[in-house]
């Protein structure tokens, strides 16, 4: 019960004294949000630069979304899928239109998702492709992530992520992330029994990893040549982050869905989480189109919150706050204007040595070696001087602003950074 007021210290306190330590979060306890920014205990404002790992990318408390959460909550929040709701199908064409897939598998957390792609990829090569029971393999790429579940740790090459939590889930196969070679070689090898190729378009987790222009649709076809499926996980480069709705679109300036566009990779099975709520509510979803999604048959999958009314409202009403206010093309634009700002600070600076990203999803690599505590210390710095970001992978900062940032929002923070790096003494 919170009976008295506590100030951040004595939060960050409790969290340590009562809560896994699973985490090892910036010392900073935030207490309220409003589109671009937030606010701790205290009352001090910062500029969020990590969108809590881009699942706000509409910003914090978008009025339409929280008033149709709202609304929604006042009148059926759960049913389970025991019964029929007067939003889930309205949502699951909603979403079937908005995306442009047959159907939509509704799940709650990114990680459930994966899971959910995981079984429909297996149960599509054994009653459609024909591999022998139990020999489907999944091809995976290194330095993925993909969440926290035991089968999906199972594939992860980070030891601290895996170590210790065996035995793994068998199945996968891992190859070079960016590496078609591989790619080419696996599948002429061994693609009778391949059942899916599993790729996050650009590795967010991993410090922004950025693959060569052709890499996705060389690896789609790739995958079409040797009836293999192609899974994209969108999770967080998704719903406009990168400057276009999906990734997959490429640099498609039409930022909706649009089959007609050149750079469009059509994925098989389509993964998508985080913003899908705008941060609001978790709401993952697996889609694809009905030769896939119907070896699924009653019984084989499901979760009681997966699909709920509560959740319908807010996705749908997210998903038209990204179209209604162009977010997409904002992130588009501004993500250009960053990168050419954080060039010209890693010209100014040694500390800095490649910027790199889409849309408004950035990271920038400190020259110092991934065990030291330089770009931590970099962002206490930012902290101090009202700006909010995490490093990745030691050395790495990666910058996501919610998408509904100004462009005069966009070049402040940019002097945050640069005053800080420029300043900053090891
Ligand atoms: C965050 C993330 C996940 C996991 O989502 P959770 O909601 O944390 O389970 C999976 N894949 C990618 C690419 C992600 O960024």
């Amino acid at each position: 019960m919170l009976t008295k007021t506590h100030n951040s210290k004595e939060l960050m306190q409790l969290e340590d004294r009562y809560g896994a330590h699973n985490y090892h979060p910036l010392p900073v306890v935030l207490s309220r949000g409003e589109g671009v920014y937030v606010w701790d205990a205290e009352g001090k404002r910062y500029y969020d630069f990590l969108s809590a790992y881009s699942a706000v990318n509409q910003g914090h408390c978008h009025p339409r979304i929280i008033a149709a959460l709202q609304e929604q909550a006042g009148r059926l929040t759960l049913t389970s899928r025991a019964f029929y709701s007067d939003q889930l199908g309205v949502y699951e064409k909603y979403m079937s239109e908005y995306f442009g897939f047959d159907k939509i598998l509704p799940m709650n957390t990114g990680a459930e998702a994966v899971e959910t792609a995981l079984k429909i990829c297996r149960k599509w090569s054994y009653d459609v492709k024909g591999i022998p029971e139990n020999q489907g393999h999944i091809i995976v790429c290194g330095q993925n992530f993909h969440g926290r579940t035991t089968t999906i740790i199972s594939f992860s090459s980070d030891q601290n992520a895996k170590g210790n939590f065996g035995p793994y889930t068998p199945g996968f196969i891992s190859i070079e992330y960016n590496d078609l070679d591989a790619l080419e070689n696996l599948l002429e090898e061994k693609g009778e029994e391949i059942a899916g190729f599993l790729v996050e378009p650009i590795q967010g987790e991993a410090g922004v990893n950025v693959p060569a222009d052709d890499y996705l649709a060389k690896a789609a076809a790739l995958c079409k040549k040797h009836n293999v499926l192609f899974l994209a996980d969108e999770i967080q480069t998704g719903v406009a982050r990168t400057g276009s709705l999906l990734r997959v679109c490429g640099d498609c300036s039409c930022a909706g869905h649009c089959e007609k566009q050149e750079t469009y990779v059509r994925p098989d099975i389509l993964i998508l989480g985080k913003a899908l709520s705008g941060g609001v509510y978790p709401v993952s979803a697996v889609l694809a189109d009905d030769h896939i999604m119907n070896v699924i048959k009653p019984g084989q999958h499901g979760s009681t919150f997966g699909g709920n009314p509560l959740a319908c409202h807010v996705a749908m009403t997210a998903l038209e706050v990204i179209r209604d206010e162009k977010l997409a093309q904002n992130a588009r634009a501004l993500g250009k204007r960053f990168r050419a700002r954080m060039e010209e600070l890693a010209n100014k600076s040694d500390l800095v040595t490649l910027v790199r990203g889409k849309g408004l999803l950035n990271a920038i690599v400190i020259n110092d070696s991934p065990d030291s505590s330089t770009a931590w210390d970099i962002c206490v710095g930012l902290r101090d001087n009202g700006l909010l970001a995490k490093p990745t992978h030691g050395n790495i900062i990666r910058f996501a602003p919610p998408l509904v940032m100004s462009e005069t929002q966009l070049e402040e923070c940019c002097d945050i950074i640069e005053k800080t790096i420029l300043e900053f003494k090891k």
